[in-house]
């Protein structure tokens, strides 16, 4: 266990008379920080110790060497660090982290450090890859690669809490990396038209890996030590301002801005007290309640050695921020880390999984200038880093589509859902008028309005003190409501757990009830209200139609889908018929060939008769067998058979022949060449002499019957051979209709479904149309309202002054009369002229 080190950095005074003008200024004593009178008596209670503070006096380079260097040094051994700068804007933090020409700063100098550290251990192989994000608004940028914008944190097995599809780049020297910071500072100010603003309110996370692994000086020895790889991150973090929003005056932009920093930093205010309750009784640990602590994850109460600068100004007027950045600090100086080198013997380390490739590479260019060998390598590691990276955030992604998807899925569903209960709603309501009343704003409610999920507390969230009294510093309480007020703020500083589930709710959206209208314009509004109803019973009518059809279609294609695949099934059967066919062919010319075979044997002599038909036989059946083969392995690859169909008969009509003319021949030869083979086959010809003639024909009578038998074997065959051919092209034929009918029906479907997407976004926009008629006419009745009052007030105007017209008139004649009864004379001369 190792406590977090806490450091308190007091920045030069920018103007010497105003810090310590008439009231407080700062003393800075050893490891001590105090709040003393201009005449030097301290003010009890406002004294802090930490395990450094720093005067205005101290560079960046005593910062590094007292707070970070034992960190980095630890990094480089394979232990997580972090250091981070906190504290008001202006404060300090960036001139800490990053420095100036003069005096570099801290990322600058742990960069060098690291480089240096890596020299000096000969005997490990390093592998170094930077990354730079900025989260802004809740957001996570890279700072690398400005298209990477609003990245997501990701939690796995193997590589922990990260985030998806930052890039990173493999660095092997310092150079390389401050490089690389100034490109992504320039990315930082993409776009910008007042950096300052930005990065103020902007966390960046600056992030080195490192991976090593022990040098194999011998090759073959392959022990377990060796294949460890110890990988440590190392986080330098410049937080965004903590100072109170009602003091910057903060409105539009810069206020969302604010509500997001006090919220970040108020989880990591939360966080941190958590901790240090933790260390008495773990409890749960809110690192998830904001980005920014969820990638500080391990910095805080976990694996990782911590410091943290605080940055504060000496100016009397940053004197409450001065003191909330001082209860922070000593709040964090009590927060316990679990520290130890990360070993691992898996795939994760990228260091191991490139290493093969890296081999290869090494033993291709053995030949080359070392340098070149270096660069040749760092390029493709870095090409590979690119590629897995790539891969994740394409595999993230596809992820994020499929929850999106899934996500529109089930609001098309909710959707209509509602617009089911809405149209029955109104179904069931039939009266208009009672439409327009109490049941209008229910309607409304559950059509419209954001669901409350959380009732908001009043506990803080309106609640503002003495110091947000003035309308001009602070907003106003209902744009005021995702973030807490300056109590929280420092009570926070001192301790205070905040809720901050509460302050995330999104309130209901307040809907107006519709006012009662009376006279016309009621019965305009009636009217409308009937036409838009008939619209929405149309198009629920519509898409339950669609609904249907779609059903009934899916049913169908269900259907044909089970029928092709069985005749498929049997088209695959029918194929197999003429294997078959072939096989029993090619058996039976097996048969007949051996049956042949020793016939020949029994005759003894080669050139006798018998022999001679016997061969003749044998080949005509075998031809037959063979034409018969042919056909079958047409038949077997699909093909038309090509033989020409009467080349059999053609074929058996001339081996007929042929035999004929043997037999024939046998006969009438009356060669006594012949007759002495004929002697020679049969012993005792003497015996059989007057019977050859019948011997002979009855061969030839059987010879005949087999050759028929044959052909009749073949005809059957051949017929056989045709039905199959018809029966295969009529289920190709019909399996090529149901193919075309299943993808009409598919298209068919496709569009059906196009066209229920369509009708739901009608049925939005009609709704949509339908608000915004509500409103319109809300703002009407409104103003018709004003109106009338307005002739009202005008009319009593009028009566009021006609009565004093007329009081004055006859109040005239009255004074006319006695004029006239007083000098009538005159009265009349006067009235003549
Ligand atoms: P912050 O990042 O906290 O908003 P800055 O680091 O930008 O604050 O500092 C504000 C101004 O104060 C800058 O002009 C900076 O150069 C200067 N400054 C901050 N700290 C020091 C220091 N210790 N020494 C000299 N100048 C400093
Ligand atoms: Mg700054």
């Amino acid at each position: 266990m190792e406590k977090i080190c806490v450091a308190v950095r007091l920045r030069p005074a920018v103007n010497e008379e105003f810090a310590n003008g008439n009231g407080f200024h700062w003393k800075v004593e050893d490891n001590r920080i105090s709040l003393h009178k201009s005449r030097g008596t301290p003010i009890s209670g406002v004294s802090f110790a930490f395990d450094h503070v720093f005067d205005q006096d101290c560079c960046n380079s005593r910062v590094y060497e007292l707070l970070i260097k034992d960190i980095i040094h630890a990094a480089v051994e394979g232990f997580n660090g972090t250091a981070f700068a906190y504290g008001q804007t202006s404060s300090g933090k960036t001139f800490t982290m990053n420095g100036s020409e003069n005096d570099p700063g801290i990322i600058h100098r742990a960069v060098k450090d690291i480089f240096t550290e890596i020299e000096m251990t000969p005997d490990r192989e390093f592998l170094v890859r930077v990354s730079y994000m900025e989260i802004y608004n809740e957001d996570i940028n890279d700072l690398f690669a400005v298209e990477n914008q609003k990245l997501q944190i990701h939690e796995s097995l193997e590589r922990g809490v990260f985030v998806a599809g930052l890039r990173e780049e493999i660095v092997n020297s310092a150079e390389q990396v401050i490089d690389l910071i100034q490109l992504g500072e320039v990315n930082r100010h993409f776009g910008e038209t007042n950096m300052n603003v930005r990065s103020s309110r902007s966390h960046t996370v600056f992030r080195m890996v490192i991976e090593s692994k022990g040098k194999d000086n011998n090759a073959n020895n392959s022990s377990s030590s060796h294949d460890a790889i110890r990988v440590s991150v190392l986080n330098l973090v410049d937080l965004a301002g903590s100072e109170r929003i009602a003091k910057t005056g903060a409105g539009g932009v810069r206020l969302k801005e604010g509500k997001h920093i006090n919220k970040s930093l108020m989880v990591l205010g939360n966080v941190i007290n958590k901790l240090i309750d933790g260390a008495k009784q773990r409890g749960h640990i809110p690192y998830r309640d904001c980005k920014l602590t969820r990638i500080l994850q391990p910095a805080l109460g976990g694996n990782a050695k911590t410091s943290i600068i605080c940055t504060v100004a000496p100016e009397e007027v940053h004197l409450e921020e001065t003191k909330g950045t001082l209860h922070f600090a000593s709040r964090a100086k009590r927060i316990t880390n679990c520290v130890q080198v990360n070993e691992i013997l898996t795939d994760a380390a990228l260091l191991k999984r490139q290493k093969l490739e890296i081999e290869e590479l090494r033993l291709k260019l053995q030949g080359s200038h070392a340098e070149v060998l270096e660069q040749e390598i760092l390029k493709l590691r870095n090409d590979m880093l690119k590629y897995e990276l790539e891969r994740e955030k394409l595999a993230m992604e596809l992820e994020e589509e499929r929850r999106s998807h899934k996500e529109r899925d089930q609001c098309i569903r909710k959707q209509q859902i509602k617009i089911d209960n809405l149209s029955n709603q109104n179904v069931g309501k039939g009266s208009l008028g009672e439409e327009s009343n109490d049941s209008h704003s229910i309607c409304q409610e559950d059509a419209f309005s954001t669901p409350c999920f959380k009732a908001v507390p009043n506990a803080f969230v309106f609640k503002r003190s003495q110091f947000s009294r003035q309308p001009d510093c602070s907003p106003l309480p209902d744009t005021y409501n995702d973030f807490a007020d300056e109590d929280t703020w420092m009570k926070m500083n001192k301790g205070y757990v905040a809720d901050l589930d509460a302050l995330n709710m999104t309130p209901a959206r307040k809907v107006q009830s519709f006012p009662s209208v009376d006279d016309f314009s009621a019965e305009n509004n009636n009217q409308e209200m009937l036409n838009l109803h008939r619209q929405l019973q149309l198009l629920t009518e519509e898409r339950d139609e669609l609904k249907m059809n779609h059903t009934e279609q899916v049913t169908l294609n269900n259907q044909l889908t089970k029928e092709i695949s069985e005749l498929q099934q049997e088209a695959l059967l029918i194929q197999e018929v003429p294997r078959a066919l072939f096989e029993s062919v090619t058996n039976c010319k097996d048969v007949y060939k051996d049956i042949f075979s020793v016939l020949q044997d029994f005759v003894a002599d080669e050139r006798s008769a018998t022999a001679e038909i016997l061969s003749t036989t044998t080949e005509i059946g075998l031809s037959f067998f063979s034409t018969l083969e042919a056909h079958f392995l047409m038949a077997m690859d699909g093909q038309r058979s090509h033989v020409k169909n009467y080349s059999i008969q053609e074929q058996c009509t001339m081996l007929r022949k042929r035999l004929n003319s043997t037999i024939s021949s046998l006969i009438l030869s009356d060669s006594p060449n012949i007759k002495d083979e004929r002697l020679k086959d049969f012993p005792n010809s003497s015996k059989h002499k007057g019977t050859l003639g019948e011997e002979i024909a009855s061969w030839k009578r059987k010879l005949e019957d087999e050759v028929k038998t044959i052909k009749q074997k073949y005809q059957n065959l051949e017929s056989e051979l045709v039905v199959n051919n018809k029966i295969l092209e009529v289920s190709e034929n019909k399996y090529h209709s149901l193919e075309r009918e299943f993808n009409l029906l598919k298209a068919e479907r496709d569009d059906l479904l196009e066209r229920v997407s369509n009708s739901s976004q009608m049925l939005a926009q009609f709704r949509d149309q339908k608000e915004n008629f509500l409103q319109d006419l809300n703002a009407e009745v409104q103003r018709r309202k004003k109106l009338e009052e307005e002739i009202k007030q005008f009319s009593v105007a009028f009566a009021s002054r006609q009565r004093s017209i007329m009081s004055f008139q006859s109040d005239f004649k009255s004074v006319l009369e006695n004029l006239k009864a007083q000098n009538p004379v005159s009265a009349s001369k006067s009235l003549g002229s």
